[in-house]
C-alpha cells in the first residue's frame, strides 16, 4: 500500500533516476517574508530593465494562485556543469556555463513531464501537475530555500547538500498531490564574501543581493540598451553571461557534472564564441538558425553583436598593450579592418557606437588616424559625439 511517506520517497527516487541531484517537497503557502525582501530589492531599482520581475510580487510569491489545482511543489535541481577548456587564441568570447548546451527550459520541462508520468504510475492514477523552470511568474528561489533544497548564498544562488555547489538549474513540478513539505536547510555563507570581492563590476551588495544594473549577466542578456561605458571594460571576455561569482565560491570546489547530454557544450554554442562570426550574421533569421534551441537566442542578434563588439574592444586593448601577445599584429590589424567595415554598414547607431569604442581601444597609430577620418565624416549625430570622445582618448 502507498502511504504519504512512501509516495514522497518514491517520487524522490524517481527524480533521482531521471538525473535530478536533489529533490525536496515545498508547500504552496504564500511566501510573506520572501515577498517583503523581494519588494525591498525591487524598490532599490536592482531589477534594472526587467519589467517582468516588477509586476505583481504578491502573485510571484503565492504559488497557489499560480496553479489553483496544486497542493504541493516538487522542487528539483540538476547540474549544468562542464569543464571550461583553455580559450582558443584569437577573437573569442566566453559563454556562461549554464548556456553552453541546449536551451534548458525545453529540456527540463520534458524531464519534469517524464517525472510526472512516473509519479502517475506510482500513484496508480492520473495526477494533475504543471512544470516550471526559470519562470517569471514564480519566485522559485524562495520556494527552494524555504524547504531545504539549500540556502541562498550572497550571490543569490542556491547552495545545498548534494548540489555540490551552485552550477545547477532549479525547477518545480506543482502537483495536485498533498505531500509533506520538507524542512529548511540550515547552511550559511559564514563570513565569506568572495563572490562580492571577485565580481568584476561590484554588482553584489553584502546582505542585499545582486544589483542587476551592474551585473554582466543582465547587461549581456536581458539588457536592451548599450553596455554602459563605465562597465564595458569590466566585461572582459564575457560575451554571454558571467560565472565569476560562482567560480570563486568555495562551495563550488567539486561540482557535480551535468547528467544529461543536452547540457553538453557539443550540443549547443559551446564555451567560446567566434566574435567576428556573430558580426557577420546579416539577418535575424540567420542568427536564429545559428543559435537554434540554445539560450543564446535571448538577447537577439543586436544584443549578441553589441556584446561581441565590447569584447573585441577589450581583446584589442589587452593584446595591443601586453608583452605576452597571443594574437599577431597582422591579425589585430585585420580585426580593426573588419570593424571599420562593420561601421560602414552597421544596422543601427548603438552597434556603430560600440564598434567605434572597440576601435578606440586598439593602441595603434595607423588605426587611430583612420578612426579620426571616420569620425570626421560620421553623419549620425548620436554616434559622432561619443565617437569623438573615443578618438580623443585613444
Ligand atoms: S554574474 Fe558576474 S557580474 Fe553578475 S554578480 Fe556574478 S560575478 Fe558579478
Ligand atoms: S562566495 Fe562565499 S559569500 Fe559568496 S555565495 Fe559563496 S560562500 Fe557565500
Amino acid at each position: 500500500m502507498t502511504t504519504p511517506q512512501s509516495l514522497k520517497e518514491s517520487i524522490k527516487a524517481a527524480a533521482a533516476e531521471l538525473g535530478f541531484q536533489r529533490t525536496v517537497i515545498a508547500s504552496l503557502e504564500p511566501m510573506e517574508t520572501e515577498r517583503q525582501e523581494y519588494e525591498r530589492w525591487l524598490a532599490l531599482g536592482y531589477a534594472a530593465g526587467m519589467e517582468y520581475l516588477k509586476r505583481n510580487p504578491h502573485f510571484r510569491t503565492s504559488p497557489q494562485l499560480l496553479y489553483p489545482e496544486g497542493r504541493s511543489a516538487i522542487v528539483v535541481s540538476v547540474s549544468y556543469y562542464s569543464e571550461v577548456p583553455p580559450p582558443p587564441p584569437g577573437f573569442f568570447g566566453k559563454v556562461a556555463r549554464y548556456a553552453v548546451g541546449l536551451d534548458y527550459h525545453a529540456v527540463i520541462r520534458a524531464k519534469l513531464r517524464e517525472l510526472n508520468a512516473r509519479i502517475e504510475k506510482i500513484a496508480g492514477r492520473k495526477v494533475l501537475a504543471k512544470a516550471y523552470t526559470d519562470d517569471v511568474s514564480l519566485f522559485e528561489q524562495g520556494l527552494a530555500a524555504r524547504h531545504g533544497l539549500g540556502f541562498a548564498g550572497r550571490h543569490t544562488l542556491i547552495i545545498g547538500p548534494e548540489l555540490m555547489g551552485t552550477y545547477n538549474f532549479v525547477a518545480e513540478l506543482i502537483t495536485e498531490l498533498e505531500l509533506d513539505a520538507d524542512e529548511p536547510y540550515a547552511g550559511t555563507c559564514g563570513k565569506c564574501f568572495r563572490c562580492g570581492e571577485g565580481c568584476p563590476t561590484d554588482a553584489i551588495e553584502y546582505g542585499v543581493g545582486v544589483n542587476a544594473n551592474k551585473c554582466i549577466s543582465y547587461l549581456t542578456i536581458e539588457n536592451k540598451e548599450g553596455i554602459p561605458l563605465g562597465l564595458r571594460k569590466q566585461l572582459g571576455r564575457w560575451v554571454f553571461g558571467c560565472d565569476v561569482c560562482q567560480d570563486v565560491c568555495p562551495y563550488n570546489q567539486r561540482p557535480n557534472a551535468a547528467p544529461w547530454e543536452e547540457f553538453s557544450p557539443d550540443k549547443g554554442a559551446g564555451h567560446y564564441l567566434d566574435l567576428f562570426s556573430i558580426l557577420e550574421l546579416e539577418t535575424d533569421e540567420a542568427f536564429r538558425e545559428r543559435f537554434a534551441h540554445t539560450p543564446l537566442r535571448r538577447p537577439k542578434l543586436r544584443g549578441l553583436a553589441r556584446n561581441a563588439l565590447a569584447v573585441i574592444g577589450n581583446i584589442l586593448a589587452e593584446e595591443s598593450q601586453s608583452s605576452d601577445c597571443k594574437i599577431t599584429q597582422e591579425d589585430l590589424d585585420k580585426a580593426a579592418a573588419k570593424l571599420f567595415k562593420f561601421i560602414e554598414s552597421a544596422p543601427e547607431s548603438m552597434l556603430k557606437e560600440h564598434a567605434y569604442w572597440a576601435l578606440a581601444q586598439y593602441k595603434c597609430e595607423n588605426t587611430r588616424k583612420k578612426l579620426r577620418r571616420f569620425v570626421d565624416r560620421e553623419t549620425d549625430s548620436g554616434v559622432s559625439n561619443l565617437a569623438e570622445q573615443y578618438v580623443l582618448s585613444s
